[in-house]
């Protein structure tokens, strides 16, 4: 199934329902990392040049269904003008006579944006009423939201029945980028997993147990890995619930000759307040009383080569408490491996990125998702509502 773009639709004069993620970090009434924003500029200027009517909407926040104050797309809308460097008009409504009106007096070229979708309680419904009330705003949907296209909600499903449905540049990139990951990796293919959770990765070491050669683990989720290989975690973040999972994950890597590579030494410290006091420890050595932090100098020096050689490297998770100084040392060092790496690189997950972005290499990646739950599901190999419209329907 091939997506259809916006190559493949008029829009000229036409008024587009462009769905974007905007969900970006507000305080005190202002935009934070406004990164989000940015990627969507190419679709939004694109759509600019060729003169359509541009009707933005997204999501922020969890308001459930309720008018939130706090959670207003306006400030949103502020940012978008500054960046743009043209007036976006804000339409205080996601649906009804007012926006309807507002739509009514927009120019060819001009750019508004719809308060926050999730005020209505149709919206994560998917409800069919509401999606057909935002495609009657517009005579064309584009999708630009990756970050929300594992979600069947109305803005990022149901609309798209009721209209001409395309996919934007930055969804356009998102998925080639995958595809290629998932369909035709450049071998030998190496995952880089860690975070917090095993059991928000399973899927995805499942599937890549079928096409990858190498598995390296960190994070909080090796912890769980180690006590399956029947080593003493201590106090660190663990799930003993799923050592039989961890230990079946192990047998099926051998089964294949997948190398699923576990951490061989750890930074251990009481807390992790307790960073003066970090040490490295080799993993049959960790105390009681400690808690693992981050994989050590020996894991780092392993896990080089699987990364740099490489066709493909694909990366979610961060190797510790990245956030906590000692506790960034193994992601900074696999973010540095992973950047300086010749293969084809894609990292996902919003601590990665962010890792990967403080450490300033996002620009030495091949390709940065913006869809941290959207990217790990399209890589688990499942169909992600929010494109599967966008490939079946037609304009
Ligand atoms: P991503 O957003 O990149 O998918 P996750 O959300 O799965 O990553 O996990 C990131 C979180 O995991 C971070 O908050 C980090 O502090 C935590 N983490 C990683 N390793 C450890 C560890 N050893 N102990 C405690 N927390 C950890
Ligand atoms: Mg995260």
């Amino acid at each position: 199934m091939t997506l259809r773009t916006l190559d493949d639709v008029d829009v000229g004069g036409k008024r587009v329902l462009l769905r974007v993620d905007f969900n970006v970090p507000i305080s005190g009434g202002a935009v934070g990392d406004d990164s989000r924003i940015r990627a969507a500029l190419p679709t939004i200027q694109e759509l600019i040049d060729r003169e359509a009517i541009i009707i933005a909407c997204s999501h922020l926040g969890r308001p459930r269904g309720q008018t939130v104050p706090d959670l207003t797309l306006r400030p949103v809308a502020d940012r978008l003008s500054e960046l743009l460097g043209t007036n976006v008009t804000f339409i205080s409504e996601v649906v009804g006579e007012s926006v309807s009106r507002a739509v009514s007096e927009l120019h060819p070229g001009s750019v508004a944006l719809l308060e926050n979708l999730r005020f209505e309680a149709g919206e994560e419904r998917n409800d069919v009423d509401l999606a057909r009330r935002l495609a009657a705003l517009a005579d064309v949907y584009v999708n630009d939201a990756f970050g929300a296209a594992h979600r069947a909600h109305a803005s990022t499903e149901g609309v798209a029945h009721h209209l001409p449905a395309v996919a934007g540049r930055l969804m356009e990139r998102e998925v080639h980028a995958l595809s290629r990951v998932l369909q035709h990796p450049d071998p030998p293919l190496t995952l880089v997993l860690g975070g917090a959770k095993v059991s928000d990765k399973i899927g995805v070491i499942e599937a890549f147990l079928e096409r990858a050669s190498n598995i390296l683990i960190g994070g909080a989720m090796a912890n769980t890995f180690l006590l399956a290989q029947g080593y003493d975690v201590g106090k660190s973040l663990a799930e003993p619930d799923l050592v039989e999972t961890a230990s079946r994950l192990i047998t099926s890597a051998d089964q294949r000759a997948v190398q699923l590579w576990l951490p061989t030494d750890v930074v251990v410290a009481a807390s992790p307040d307790d960073g003066s006091n970090a040490a490295v420890a080799l993993v049959a050595e960790v105390e009681n009383d400690k808690s693992i932090f981050d994989i050590g100098p020996d894991t780092v020096a392993a896990f080089a080569g699987p990364i740099r050689d490489a066709g493909t490297i694909v990366w979610n998770g961060p190797m510790g408490m990245f956030e906590r100084e000692p506790f960034d040392e193994g992601t900074n060092a696999v973010a540095k491996l992973v950047a300086d790496a010749s293969g084809f690189s894609l990292v996902g997950g919003g601590d990665s990125v962010a890792a990967i972005t403080r450490a300033g290499l996002a620009d030495q990646i091949d390709h940065v998702s913006t869809g941290g739950g959207a990217s790990l599901e399209f890589l688990e190999g499942k169909t992600l509502p929010g494109i599967a419209v966008l490939e079946a329907n037609g304009a």
